[in-house]
């Protein structure tokens, strides 16, 4: 961080010698700053930003500025040279630089607020977007970005594709609902990341808010003690599977919030995993169904495992079946104890 006010030696000294600078306090010393970039050989890399963030920010390479029109509130930033290139050139074709990296994020159950700070930097920062287009859809246009939308189940490719683009040098974003560690992509960006082609990609995965929280918190806590997560989805792993793991978390008196409860493809699945658990749990037992939670279509039922009728869950719902704990307060909310009997 350089004040504009230095002697115009000294800035072309630190200018010529640093790695990446920003210079402050523009407005009159402008003529000479520019100067001492010219003269320290930085000038053609050197960007100028006014104003930033607000209604009136300005942005240009510094060397088309215009000194008469530079105010107070703006300052020359030299970004490093590892930064790669610059916004607005032209991309490299070989996109050799050293910063391709994956970074998986999750954007959270379906409202804009539900996406973290953390998340909403990891996009802005990325070159290329990958994921199932409505959730690319769900991101805001950026025309320096690139974005590949897919289909729903070519979750390998997709990985494959977003580290290929890492492997020559893009920041490449891959993008899921929720939290992408929950039946989403990060698993699946892992393991096509073993594969000896890929090695030495770097992948991060940053962290979302899943349904089941948002469900959850839009009813009340219904989990507030011991629960687990299961996804009724047969895609991955054989339905016996799926019904014994429900049977076991169902015994164990878990509270169990259920993903991809019903699809067009297993329409009678639901029902099944009803029975199952009707064997083991009182048909009084709390369910929750949570439809589109946080988005246009949000819908919210609290009804009983005896009540529920399959029908009326689809692929956006979430479920999330109580405990013998699991009550409903007078105010209508519903919570699970966080005391167990005995
Ligand atoms: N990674 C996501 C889950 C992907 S699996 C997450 O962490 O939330 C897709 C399933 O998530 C859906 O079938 C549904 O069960 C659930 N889901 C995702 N968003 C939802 C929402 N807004 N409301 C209700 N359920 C949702």
């Amino acid at each position: 961080m350089l004040p504009g006010t230095l002697p115009a030696d000294e800035l072309t000294e630190w200018l010529s010698t640093t790695d990446s600078a920003a210079v402050m306090k523009l407005g009159r010393t402008f003529p000479h700053v520019r100067e001492a970039f010219e003269r320290a050989g930085v000038l053609d890399r050197a960007l100028y930003v006014e104003r930033a963030t607000t209604v009136g920010q300005r942005t240009a390479p510094l060397a088309d500025v215009d000194p008469e029109t530079v105010p107070y509130f703006s300052l020359a930033l030299l970004p490093s040279p590892l930064t790669g290139e610059l916004p607005g050139a032209e991309p490299d074709p070989g996109g050799g630089t050293a910063t391709g990296q994956v970074v998986v994020v999750g954007l959270g159950p379906g409202a804009r607020y539900w996406t973290t700070p953390e998340a909403a930097d990891a996009l802005a920062c990325a070159e290329v977007l990958i994921g199932y287009g409505p959730y690319l859809d769900r991101v805001p246009a950026n025309p320096r970005q690139e974005r590949f939308p897919t289909d729903n189940r070519v979750e390998a490719e997709r990985a494959a594709h977003a580290l290929g683009l890492a492997r020559s040098g893009r920041r490449v974003a891959v993008v899921s609902s929720g939290d992408p560690g929950v039946f989403a992509m990060a698993a699946a960006v892992l393991e096509v990341a073993e594969r000896p082609e890929f090695a030495g990609v770097p992948v991060r995965v940053v962290p979302g808010l899943t349904a089941a929280q948002a469900v959850a918190s839009k009813v009340g806590a219904p989990l507030g003690h011991d629960f687990c997560v299961l996804s009724l989805s047969d895609v991955r792993k054989p339905w016996d599977v799926v019904l014994d793991r429900l049977r076991h978390a169902a015994a164990a008196d878990l509270v169990i919030a259920l993903y991809n409860p019903r699809s067009k493809h297993r329409p009678h699945q639901l029902g099944e995993a009803q029975q199952a658990l009707l064997e083991v749990r009182a048909p009084e037992t709390v369910v929750v169904v949570g439809r589109d939670v946080g988005g246009a279509e949000e819908r919210l039922t609290v009804t009983t495992l005896g009540d529920l009728d399959p029908e009326t869950v689809d692929m956006r719902c979430l479920l999330i079946i109580g405990s013998s704990q699991t009550r409903v307060g007078p105010s209508g909310l519903v919570w699970t104890s966080r005391t167990y009997p005995g």
